[in-house]
């Protein structure tokens, strides 16, 4: 038995699948998911992300929360929480570099929101002395002050894909075709989420729906609504989506998302427009949208840099160089991914972000 046996199966007995039913079992199916099964970053994996390309990513975002935790007075206890943690490395960062912020530490409360066994087991590890709880759902949250972080989380998440069709959409769905996977449509049907889609599509338009990050973004702003905190959400992806975004990563080279189900990364990009509604729905504010390489300028990636040079030369100053370069420039990672800042409406919005 393999993910695309168990696939096949079901596409048999229910008909086609949503492609966010495709992308959950690929991801996170027990036995066969991507996620489920193994420790798919770095170089030797799949991908690779901005806190594995360089410490300075998770310092300067833990700088940033701890600041806004200062902003608001330091309230104790609290609760500190990544969504997707990967092997860890992002928040080993960060716990290093807010080691000296007088009492964070000792006032937080370290929660890890981690679908993935493999992955949770290589986030004890990097994470060791820290002894950090973790939770299936951001609902399982405490009722507390709430600073977090999620980098590369809600690009994981389902989506759908509909079609303009008519004043309708028709629904992209995995099918099977002489015993192999393939995208089909449903018949058009109207779509009361996708009303407002209808004034900036046109005939033929893919839009995407994220049906997951609605109901997360909420859980987490109510709680920095209710009792303070702030969140910084990293992703690719911009403000309302448009077109097929739909991806697969493998050994870092993008491969065909129905080939190979679970051995391969499948990610969308983000609808940042989605996320900041659930926050205001929540009663929270947001911040711009802002690209991640203006963002870690204003936190001081340059200076950060500088210091962490004056102690290497070779070829590790050449990665470091390279490292920088990555994170912040317009053509690397620098304008693709963007920051979404969550904070109380009555607080200023944490550091390197605007209202
Ligand atoms: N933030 C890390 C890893 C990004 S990969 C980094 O930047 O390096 C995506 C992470 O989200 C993985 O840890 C994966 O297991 C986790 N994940 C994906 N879908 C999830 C879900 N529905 N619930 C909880 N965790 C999930």
């Amino acid at each position: 038995m393999s993910l695309a046996d168990h696939l096949a199966a079901r596409i048999q007995a229910e008909g086609p699948i949503q492609v966010a039913d495709y992308m959950a079992e690929c991801l996170l199916h027990p036995k066969f998911g991507y996620y489920t099964t193994r420790d798919p970053l770095g170089a030797k994996g799949d991908f690779t992300t901005a806190p594995e390309i360089s410490q300075m990513f998770g310092e300067l975002a833990g700088l940033a929360l701890a600041q806004a935790w200062i902003d608001q007075g330091s309230p104790a206890p609290f609760t500190l929480a990544e969504l997707g943690p990967g092997r860890g490395t992002l928040m080993a960062d960060l716990l290093r570099a807010t080691r000296g912020v007088p009492g964070f530490h000792a006032a937080m409360q370290l929660r890890l929101v981690e679908a993935s066994p493999a992955l949770r087991g290589v986030q004890a590890r990097t994470l060791e002395g820290y002894a950090p709880d973790w939770l299936d759902s951001v609902d399982a949250l405490p009722d507390q002050p709430l600073f977090l972080v999620a980098n590369e989380f809600f690009d994981a998440l389902p989506i759908r894909q509909f079609i303009r069709t008519g004043g309708q959409w028709s629904e992209k769905r995995v099918g099977l075709t002489e015993g192999a996977l393939r995208f089909g449509l449903a018949a058009p049907a109207p779509q009361p989420a996708l009303e407002h889609r209808l004034a900036d599509t046109s005939e033929g338009d893919l839009v995407e729906v994220c049906e997951a990050a609605a109901p997360v973004t909420q859980a987490i702003a109510a709680r920095i609504a209710a009792r303070g905190g702030a969140a910084l959400i990293v992703d690719y992806g911009d403000w309302r989506a448009l077109g097929d975004t739909l991806q697969a990563l493998r050994a870092h080279e993008p491969a065909d998302p129905l080939q190979n189900p679970g051995q391969a990364d499948l990610t969308a990009h983000v609808d940042f427009e989605a996320l900041a509604l659930a926050a205001k729905t929540a009663g929270c504010a947001f911040t711009r949208l802002t690209p991640q390489g203006v963002f870690l300028e204003r936190l001081g990636i340059t200076d950060r840099a500088r210091a962490l040079a004056a102690a290497l030369s070779g070829e590790s100053l050449e990665n470091l160089i390279a490292a920088h370069r990555r994170l912040t420039h317009p053509e690397e990672m620098g304008n693709l991914f963007k920051v979404l800042g969550l904070y109380p409406s009555e607080a200023a919005p944490p550091p390197g972000l605007n209202p």
